[in-house]
């Protein structure tokens, strides 16, 4: 059996186009546009990167983008300042703090100064308390496990009641899409570092989320037949015959499993462009908010 490929990169490309004709529906109907603003403390390269993709993005759906900059060495105040300048702002509907952020600031204090309405990333603390509560409902869900949810059901994967084993716990990505797949009425069981049978308790799984960072870990003989296979991995291989002198591979050993699964992500071209397009998508969400306190909705 050879599974089906989830294509990520179509899938997002969709969204985002849909995205982009709901932003030029509301603009021509109300005259405004959603905006983003992405703040960028230091100079990290890949978060300047990331930055930069998310501004073009918007930029492709018609969101207005902003991204403010702090220096590396911009203490507590400066960024919860600047963060509460746009919480302000009432042409800014997302607000997007690029992590990771110096290490001398507090990132959990700053992320609990975005006013819950702006959260685009959906990392305040009410948004992922309400998302790990029972009958709670957060305002924003996190972007990349927004976006593996969108891969599963695109897939076909039956969710309600399947076994679902989440790799990986972290605040990001493990724990929320754990979170959002117990929502769904799957049977969530979460391994980490100290899990004793990993293997086994992969095999067991329906649907397996690998969010990890360990190239090519999960093995093909660890796949239930048929089960469904989201790798969130993006991990550095070195290949000399690449141009680079590296390619990219996810946390899944994709030649084995995709004989075994019955779908499965491909890295690069799955999760990896589901993120983005779930941020214009809060970011959405957000200015639907705006034009509800407007009275336009
Ligand atoms: P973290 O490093 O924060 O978390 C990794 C998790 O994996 C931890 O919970 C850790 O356990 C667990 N883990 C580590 N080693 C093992 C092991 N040997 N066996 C079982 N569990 C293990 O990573 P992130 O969640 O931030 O990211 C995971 C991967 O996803 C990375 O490759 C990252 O690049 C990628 N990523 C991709 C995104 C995208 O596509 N848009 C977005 C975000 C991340 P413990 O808690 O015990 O330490």
């Amino acid at each position: 059996m050879t599974a089906k490929i989830i294509d990520g990169k179509a899938i997002a490309a969709r969204v985002r186009q849909e995205i982009a004709d709901e932003v030029a529906a509301l603009k021509a109907k109300h005259g405004l546009v959603p905006g983003l603003a992405t703040v960028l403390v230091g100079e990290d390269p890949a978060s300047q990167f990331y930055v930069r993709s998310k501004g073009r993005a918007c930029e492709k759906a018609g969101i207005y983008s902003t991204k403010p900059l702090l220096p590396e060495n911009a203490s507590q105040e400066e960024v919860e300042g600047l963060v509460r300048e746009l919480n302000e702002d009432p042409s800014i509907d997302g607000i997007l703090v690029q992590l990771p952020l110096p290490r001398h600031l507090d990132d959990e204090a700053i992320l609990g100064v975005i006013s819950l309405h702006k959260d685009v990333d959906g990392f305040h603390p009410i948004n992922i308390g309400r998302l790990v509560m029972k009958g709670r409902d957060p305002l924003f869900v996190p972007c990349t496990p927004a976006g593996m949810m969108v891969l599963m059901d695109e897939a076909g994967a039956e969710i309600e009641g399947a076994e679902a084993v989440v790799v990986g716990r972290s605040n990001i990505v493990g724990i929320p899409v754990a979170g959002l797949l117990r929502n769904r009425n799957a049977t969530v069981t979460i391994c980490h570092s100290r899990t004793r049978d990993l293997p086994g308790t992969v095999r067991r799984a329906d649907i397996v989320v690998a969010a990890i960072g360990r190239p090519q870990m999960i093995r093909g003989d660890w796949i239930k037949p048929g089960a469904t296979v989201i790798d969130v991995g993006i991990n550095r291989v070195d290949d000399p015959t690449a141009k680079r002198g590296y390619r990219l591979v996810g946390d899944v050993a994709f030649d084995e499993a995709v004989e075994v699964a019955g779908a499965i992500t491909p890295v690069p071209g799955g999760v990896g462009p589901m993120t983005i397009a779930m941020l214009l998508n809060n970011t959405l969400t957000a200015f639907h908010y705006r034009l509800q306190r407007l009275g336009l909705e």
